[in-house]
């Protein structure tokens, strides 16, 4: 049987960090503190199938409070931090950058601190155990136009938004952290993800949840910017196996293998309505007729690709959907949880936030 750990999750009621929470609970005989702050990406309605689990615990702190972390590290003891809570959208990070150079880099900082001062003072044994396991992105690798490369873990980063350079920033600082203190830590950097509890403003669920509106399905420049695509399930398996098994001081690409240009993953999705949502809002002939081409977003990055063959090597890791497994899945989703998206649209998904009605 797998040794059984606590691990300290940050970030646990957004997209990702909420599969993973649900992986970590269903599916591994692993505690769970999850740390989140509950910005608007927050959502612990993502946790209502596991947060009655005696082994999971919620605490609603700012990764930017040490000494909150620092009670958080003293309580819990955790063998091993998953590393999630971030700004995580892009559009957001050319908006307003602050926010991103505040959580994902000051946080970042914050949280390697409060890590290292409760592994230093571990017994040798559980030191060279621990873990801190960096989530990160293929973005930090900046724009793969006009070529037929993949990412792998030794491309020179070169991101192009606020988003992608504060993330390629806070991967520096966990790396740093491991050569300059031998805090043993863990990188990951994977392609965009898909899935069930997807915020609406991300593009698959926002063109899903158009199209049963009828509203206009926004499409960026020409919609041949290309995307690798990972159902988000098969993300939290693979990061659980990382921070299991993976090789301290090493960085593993997870992808699925599923290059889309975004107006190709539009019609797809246009398509399965048509298939699994054939009663249409009125006025619309065709879901496909409601895309509409608006102007690209700055520094756009036309094409991202990732190589996960170490991470297959190593650990053995493989995606069990392929694209077309995966859409469906979260099409249908989509469908048969209307109360969760339409709490999320009226905002009072946030209700449940810590002094608040
Ligand atoms: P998300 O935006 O859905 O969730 C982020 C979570 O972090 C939210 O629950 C939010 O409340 C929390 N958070 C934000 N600021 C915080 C702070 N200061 N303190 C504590 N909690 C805070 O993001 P996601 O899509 O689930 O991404 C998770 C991680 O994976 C991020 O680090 C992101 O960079 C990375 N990533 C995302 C993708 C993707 O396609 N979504 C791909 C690769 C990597």
């Amino acid at each position: 049987g797998e040794p059984f750990m606590r691990i300290l999750v940050t970030g646990g009621a957004g997209f990702i960090g909420s599969a993973v929470v649900r992986h970590l609970i269903r599916d591994t005989p692993h505690e769970v503190a999850n740390v989140d702050k509950l910005t608007y990406a927050g959502n612990l309605e993502s946790l209502a199938g596991v947060a009655d689990s005696p082994r999971y615990r919620f605490h609603e702190i700012d990764i930017c409070d040490g000494p909150a972390l620092a009670a958080v590290f003293a309580g819990f003891r955790p063998d091993a931090v998953m590393h999630l809570a971030a700004e995580s959208h892009v559009d957001r990070s050319i908006d307003g950058p602050a926010a991103f150079i505040e959580t994902n880099l000051v946080g970042t900082y914050t949280l390697l601190e409060a890590a290292r001062s409760h592994w230093q003072a571990l017994p040798q044994a559980d030191r060279d155990a621990f873990r801190f396991h960096h989530v990160s992105t293929d973005e930090v690798y900046g724009d793969l136009a006009g070529t037929h490369d993949l990412f792998t873990e030794t491309t020179p980063y070169a991101p192009s938004s606020p988003y992608s350079a504060s993330k390629a920033g806070s991967d520096h600082l966990v790396r740093a952290w491991q050569r300059t203190y031998g805090l043993p830590t863990l990188v990951t950097n994977c392609s965009n993800n898909y899935g069930p509890f997807h915020f609406p403003e991300k593009l698959i669920p926002h063109i899903i949840l158009n199209a049963l509106h009828g509203q206009p399905l926004p499409v960026y420049g020409d919609g041949a910017q290309i995307r690798d695509w990972l159902y988000v399930e098969d993300h939290a398996r693979a990061l659980v196996q990382v921070v299991g098994r993976g090789r301290p001081g090493e960085t593993y690409n997870i992808g699925g293998h599923n290059e889309k240009r975004n107006l190709e993953v539009v019609e797809t999705l246009c398509d399965l309505l048509e298939e699994l949502a054939p009663g249409k809002p009125a006025g619309v002939a065709r879901y496909r007729d409601l895309v509409t081409f608006v102007k690209d977003r700055p520094g756009h990055d036309r094409r991202y690709a990732i190589d996960a063959s170490k991470i297959q090597r190593e650990l053995g890791w493989t995606p069990q959907e392929t694209f077309d497994s995966g859409i469906r899945r979260t099409v249908q989703w989509y469908l048969r949880n209307e109360a969760w998206w339409r709490r999320v649209l009226s905002g009072e998904y946030r209700l449940g936030r810590l002094g608040q009605g």
